[in-house]
């Protein structure tokens, strides 16, 4: 009995996760969300945003001393956003797993940088590097009321 009213109960991760300005361009939003809805995560939050300058200095303030990070805000900034707020089971490392190597070359071809990508300044998508990180930036990019309470009826076909 306990195992059916588990997965409902359980507390589990969630992770930030943004389809960037050249997949949305290129026409990807639902290859990547198609993505994490098959493997079962649940989401929690959806919408899209022109990021302003200072949400996208903000989001990758920790690179600030890197010479590529006024073209990386840039770039942030250039179109719209997706941005995603994933739940489930260990959602932060798996996502991370899901999307590939920073480096679209990098990726593993069943990736989605390695199957969608070429360039690391274009690599289509980004998702929290760990459970920290997830906390800053879900609470940057959402406000508590836009996240979602909801149970899936197909989460005791998903978790054991
Ligand atoms: P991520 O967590 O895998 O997205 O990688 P990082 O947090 O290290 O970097 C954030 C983003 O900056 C990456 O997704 C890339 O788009 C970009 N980036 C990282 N390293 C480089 C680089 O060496 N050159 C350029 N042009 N962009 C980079
Ligand atoms: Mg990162």
């Amino acid at each position: 009995r306990p195992c059916r009213a588990l997965p409902l109960t359980c507390r589990v991760e969630r992770t930030f996760t943004a389809i960037k300005p050249d997949a949305v361009n290129r026409g990807l939003i639902g290859e990547i969300i198609t993505r994490f809805e098959r493997k079962g995560y649940k989401l929690v939050g959806l919408k899209l945003v022109r990021p302003t300058q200072p949400l996208a200095e903000t989001h990758y303030a920790e690179l600030a001393s890197k010479p590529f990070y006024p073209s990386l805000v840039q770039f942030l900034c250039s179109g719209p956003v997706v941005a995603m707020c994933w739940e489930g089971k260990d959602v932060v490392r798996t996502a991370r797993k899901m999307l590939g190597a920073t480096n679209p070359l990098e990726s593993d071809p069943s990736t989605i940088r390695g199957a969608y990508a070429i360039d690391v300044g274009r690599n289509v998508v980004h998702s929290s590097d760990a459970v920290s990180t997830a906390e800053r930036e879900i609470a940057l990019w959402f406000r508590p009321e836009e996240l979602v309470e909801w149970a899936p009826t197909s989460l005791q076909w998903i978790y054991e």
